[in-house]
C-alpha cells in the first residue's frame, strides 16, 4: 500500500502511520473477521495497489501511543500478546493490548467520536473482543470481562454540562461479562467467517457477493420533520408516510426533509472500495440520479 502525504506532513509522522499487510498467508485477524469476506479479499488482493494518504490516517498515530502506556502495565497482566487458533487450514489470530491473568479481564483501548457512545454502536467492538475471549480460551485462559476504554476525540465539556445525556468525560468504558453461551455463539461465528472466506477466496472479483448491510454500516434514509426557522429536526420517521401525516398534523411552517442513507464503509473506509463492482455501480447509480436532478430543475 502507498500512503501519500499531500499535506508534506514530517516524516517521522507519515512513519507513524504507515501500516504492512495485516494478515500473513492463511491467517485472518480478529479486526479482519469483522469485515465483509468481499472486503477482506479484494483488500489483500489488491494490496500492492491500494492508497491512503497520511492526514487521513492520523488517528493511527494512537495505536504507537498505546504501545508506549502498555509498557507500563502491572505484574499479573501481559501486554500486546498475539494469541492463534487453527480453524481448519486457516489461523484464526488477535493481539491483545492487554489481559489481566488474577482479575481475567481484557482491556482494550481505541479512539472513537461521542456520536458511538450516544446512538450505542457497540457490535463491532462486542465481536472482538469475543473473539479474543475465545482465542484466550482456546489457549487455556479463562475470561471473565471484556473492558474497551475509548478515548472520545471530538468530546466537548461545554456539551456535557448542556446534555445529561451526553457522555459527561472524555473517557468512555464500555465492558461486558464473558459467558460460556457467548463463547459458544463466537465459536460458531468464527466458523463460518472463516468458511465463507474459503468458499469465495478464488472467485472472481465481481462474484464475490457486497459485503452485507452490517459490514457496509448501512444506514436507512430517514424523513425529517422540520420546522422553518428552526435547525434541528422536530422528529425523525423510517417512512415517509409516517413524516407526511406528522406535518399535516402540525401545518403551516413546516416541511419534509429527506436524510439519505447509504453504505458508510463502503463510501468512506473501504479502501479497496475502487476494485469493488457493488460500489462502482453505487456510485454509478448516484452520478445517474444527481444527473437526473439537476435536469429536473433546469
Ligand atoms: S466497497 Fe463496500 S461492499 Fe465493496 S468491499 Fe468495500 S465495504 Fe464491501
Amino acid at each position: 500500500m502507498t500512503i501519500t502525504n499531500k499535506l508534506n506532513l514530517p516524516a517521522g509522522l507519515v512513519k507513524a502511520v504507515s501500516t504492512e499487510r495485516h494478515n500473513a498467508a492463511m491467517c485472518l485477524s480478529a479486526t479482519t473477521l469483522l469485515q465483509g469476506v468481499k472486503q477482506i479479499i479484494l483488500t489483500d488482493r489488491y494490496w500492492e495497489q491500494l492508497e491512503d494518504d497520511a492526514a487521513d490516517r492520523i488517528w493511527a498515530i494512537w495505536g504507537s501511543a498505546v504501545h508506549s502506556l502498555l509498557e507500563n502495565e502491572g505484574e499479573h497482566d501481559f501486554t500486546e500478546q498475539e494469541m492463534s487458533y487453527k480453524v481448519g487450514d486457516i489461523t484464526v489470530t488477535g493481539r491483545i493490548d492487554n489481559f489481566n491473568m488474577k482479575s481475567n479481564i481484557i482491556s482494550d483501548y481505541k479512539t472513537a467520536s461521542v456520536n458511538k457512545i450516544r446512538f450505542n454502536d457497540f457490535s463491532e467492538w462486542y465481536t472482538q473482543g469475543m473473539i479474543y475471549a475465545w482465542l484466550l480460551s482456546k489457549n487455556k485462559f479463562p475470561v471473565n470481562k471484556c473492558r474497551f476504554i475509548a478515548l472520545l476525540k471530538d468530546h466537548s465539556k461545554t456539551d456535557a454540562m448542556r446534555d445529561h445525556r451526553y457522555p459527561q468525560n472524555p473517557v468512555y468504558v464500555y465492558e461486558f461479562p464473558v459467558t460460556a453461551g457467548n463463547l459458544f455463539k463466537t465459536g460458531n461465528f468464527i466458523r463460518s467467517k472463516v468458511s465463507e472466506y474459503q468458499k469465495y477466496f478464488l472467485m472472481a472479483d465481481d462474484e464475490i457477493p457486497p459485503c452485507s448491510p452490517n459490514e457496509r454500516w448501512e444506514r436507512p434514509s430517514k424523513y425529517a420533520v422540520m420546522k422553518e426557522g428552526r435547525k434541528n429536526a422536530v422528529k425523525l420517521f423510517d417512512d415517509k408516510k409516517s413524516a407526511e401525516e406528522r406535518t399535516a398534523e402540525l401545518g403551516k411552517g413546516h416541511f419534509i426533509e429527506q436524510r439519505s442513507g447509504g453504505s458508510v464503509k463502503c463510501q468512506n473506509y473501504c479502501l479497496c472500495c475502487n476494485f469493488c463492482n457493488y460500489y462502482v455501480k453505487m456510485l454509478r447509480g448516484k452520478t445517474i440520479s444527481n444527473r437526473l436532478r439537476h435536469e429536473d430543475k433546469t
